[in-house]
Formats: structure tokens, sequence, C-alpha cells
């Protein structure tokens, strides 16, 4: 009984070697499955159960995948669309002070002050200078 433990113990060790193993999507992907769960338990949103069961199922297959450079792409799509809508939170709570627009150049978002006058702006990112009035 020991042994056949101790074999099986370590061959799941060996499997799981190598994997992806969890990361932010993942951890997202969780806590989505797990808010869809609860709303399905509305008669209404029933429907819901099934999309957190796939995405249940994608998290795991992440988890234990072994297609590193696939999974390193889905990541940084996460990351993108996570940065465009933390830039959009920042923009709206910053919507009084600061205002935001693309460096022509390099397409870098910049942010300058508002109600400054005419100001000369240097992107940092390309060193590309431009007149904006705030
Ligand atoms: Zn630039």
């Amino acid at each position: 009984m020991k042994i056949w433990f101790l074999s099986t113990i370590s061959k799941i060790r060996q499997w799981i070697q190598g994997r992806y193993g969890y990361d932010q999507l993942s951890r997202f992907l969780f806590i989505l499955t797990l808010a869809l769960i609860v709303l399905s338990r509305i008669s209404v949103l029933r429907f819901l159960y099934i999309p957190a069961l796939l995405l249940l199922s994608w998290s795991c297959i992440r988890c234990y995948s072994a297609n590193h450079k696939r999974r390193r792409a889905e990541y940084a799509a996460y990351l993108r669309i996570k940065s465009f809508f933390s830039l959009q939170k920042r923009k709206w709570s910053e919507r009084k002070t600061h205002t935001y627009f693309k460096c022509s150049s390099c397409k870098k978002t910049l942010r300058i002050p508002k109600r400054k006058g005419k100001m000369r702006i240097t992107c940092p990112e390309c060193g590309y200078v431009v007149e904006k009035r705030t």
C-alpha cells in the first residue's frame, strides 16, 4: 500500500513538473466563475451556469497546460485588456484635473494638467515636442 502510494505521488509529481501553473488570469477566471455560479442561483439567470463551468474548465486547463507559449500569449492579452480598463478608470477619476492625449509620433498616452494655458510638451518616450492648449 505504501509503495503504491509513493509511486502514485511520484507519477503525479512528474506529470505536474513543467506545467504552466496559476497566474492572475487563472485567478480572474476563477473569481468570474464563482460570481457566475452565484448569479446562476437566480432563476432568470440560470443559463449562466454553463459559461461558469466553461470558464472553470479553461482556468484548470491553463493551470495544467504544458503549452507555455500559448498561455503566455493569453496572459499578455489579459494584461493589455486590464491596462486599458485601468487607464479608462484613471482618466475618469482625473477628468477634472488632467487631460490625456496620444503622442502623434509614438502613440504613447500622455497626461497633462488642465487649465494651464498653452503648453509645450515633450514626449518622454520618443522626445517628440508638441504644443497643446489645456
Ligand atoms: Zn512619443
